[in-house]
């Protein structure tokens, strides 16, 4: 390994970048990383953590709302968009200095500018300095994509929702995933006006549709608009900064701010990875096998820029494996299989395993047992939303093959349902443990 200036680079400190080159540099390894924006990467800088914060936020009106049925009095109340963003990016700057911490702590050398592939064992940094490696390692993410449409660079997406000076009195969300569900929920529940359009008929395709289809009345009932069947075809700039989005049906909206939310595209452009020899997939993605490896044996890739999960604790996963295996004499694979996810919308969705559909279509005869029903904390809500569970287990083994749900903290509930499933528990499993009353999981042990 000497004759080289590290064991591992990495490229993008990122969750996957910056686990894998703490765990390689706990191994011993020579550890160089390079990043061009901010320690973190998107998850903490502009994702799934200052995302969160606003969630919290966002939520403390609905509990605002039910002051007076639980007897409290509460003043005028106002919301101020400013202090909630500087507190929450303040935070932010916190977890940055932390990870910067962590990789300084297990050894590793950072350059803060960008870095681009020059060979099978070379990187060239954006000051000109080339450095060579034994493995290199991609981690460089995923971007928003932004559709082509007249007046795009008018709109936002989710990397400038968290610095915006002014709460969008008016928002337009264009989208029906992840992104768009959850800053619809959010800025709603801030007090502003807005509209999603998503350009097929429903939202959340990946998530279980039995599940999903509870959430566009509530949204309705909550004051958003939802606008189906229909995309952007223009926006323009009209006085005072305020704008004018015309939909594919004709419809024009004036809004102040749009963002857009189709989807987020691997980050390999310009990166040099022909350099190496290595082709992209299709949407741009770095192909790997299931250690991590691209078509070059000294390049490896992991998290977003792979484009096989695009979720924080999948690409930690990837980036630990990678040094274990390549440094800590533990050779293994990440598990992609039945791995938990929820959507922060308001309700909350989430999920494990497989979908009743898949279900069908992988082990042909399943059972399913629902609960709907009105969560107890709902009680002080004058609106009658309601929770729906959903469990599919295999007919022949009674094995669960999945749980899906809305409803509140559905992401906490599922995250503990997830090991069960995990663990290739059955139905009877579930029947046989004691219920906590009242509460919402145990909807999860009473499954009719
Ligand atoms: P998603 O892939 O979740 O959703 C994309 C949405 O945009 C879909 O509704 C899709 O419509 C629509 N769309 C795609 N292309 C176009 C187009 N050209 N024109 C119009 N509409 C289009 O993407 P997001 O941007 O919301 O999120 C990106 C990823 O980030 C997610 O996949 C997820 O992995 C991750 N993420 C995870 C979160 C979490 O775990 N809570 C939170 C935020 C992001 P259609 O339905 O027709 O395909």
């Amino acid at each position: 390994m000497a004759d080289y200036d590290f064991d591992l680079f990495t490229i993008g400190a990122g969750s996957g970048g910056v686990r894998a080159s703490r765990i390689a540099g706990s191994h011993g390894a020579k550890v160089g990383i390079a990043e061009e924006f901010r320690y973190g990467g998107t998850c903490v800088i502009r994702g799934c953590v200052p995302k969160k914060m606003l969630v919290y936020a966002s939520m403390f009106a609905e509990e605002l709302s039910h002051a007076e049925n639980t007897g409290w009095t509460i003043g005028q109340s106002t919301f101020d968009w400013a202090r909630l963003r500087d507190f929450v990016n303040s935070d932010v700057d916190r977890l940055e200095g932390l990870y910067g911490n962590t990789l300084g702590n297990a050894g590793v050398e950072s350059f803060s500018e960008r870095a681009v592939i020059t060979g099978p064992n070379s990187v060239k940094l954006a000051s000109g300095k080339e450095i060579t490696a034994r493995y290199i390692l991609v981690a460089t993410g995923a971007e928003p994509i932004i559709p082509p449409f007249e007046g795009s660079e008018h709109c936002i997406t989710s990397n400038e929702i968290f610095y915006l000076d002014e709460q969008p009195k008016r928002l337009l969300v264009m989208g029906g995933g992840y992104i768009a569900v959850e800053f619809a929920g959010i800025f709603n529940a801030l007090g502003s006006k807005v509209t999603l359009v998503n350009r097929s008929e429903t939202i959340l395709r990946t998530y279980e549709q039995s599940i999903v289809e509870r959430l566009p009345p509530i949204m309705e009932a909550r004051g958003m608009d939802l606008k189906f069947g229909q995309q952007i075809a223009k926006v323009e700039k009209v006085a005072e900064g305020a704008l004018l989005a015309t939909l594919t049906s004709g419809e024009v909206i004036e809004v102040d701010q749009v963002l857009i939310a189709t989807g987020r595209s691997p980050n390999t452009n310009g990166l040099g990875l022909e350099t190496a020899g290595i082709e992209l997939g299709a949407k741009g993605e770095i192909p790997v096998d299931a250690s991590s490896k691209t078509s070059c044996d000294s390049i490896y890739a992991v998290g977003d820029v792979t484009d096989r999960v695009q979720l924080t604790p999948v690409a930690i996963r990837e980036g630990h494996a990678v040094a274990d295996s390549l440094f800590g004499g533990n050779p293994r694979v990440v598990d992609h299989s039945c791995i938990a996810s929820a959507v922060f919308s308001q309700p909350s969705i989430a999920g494990v395993g497989l979908t009743e559909d898949e279900a069908r279509a992988e082990y042909g005869e399943v059972n399913v047992y629902t609960s709907d029903f009105r969560p107890m904390k709902n009680i002080f809500s004058p609106r009658m939303e309601r929770g729906f569970y959903k469990m599919i287990t295999d007919a022949a083994s009674d094995k669960v093959l999945g749980i899906h749900m809305i409803g509140p903290e559905s992401a906490e509930i599922i995250q503990a349902a997830a090991v069960a499933i995990k663990a290739g528990l059955t139905k009877a499993d579930f029947d046989a443990t004691t219920a906590i009353h009242p509460t919402m999981a145990e909807e999860l042990v009473l499954l009719k």
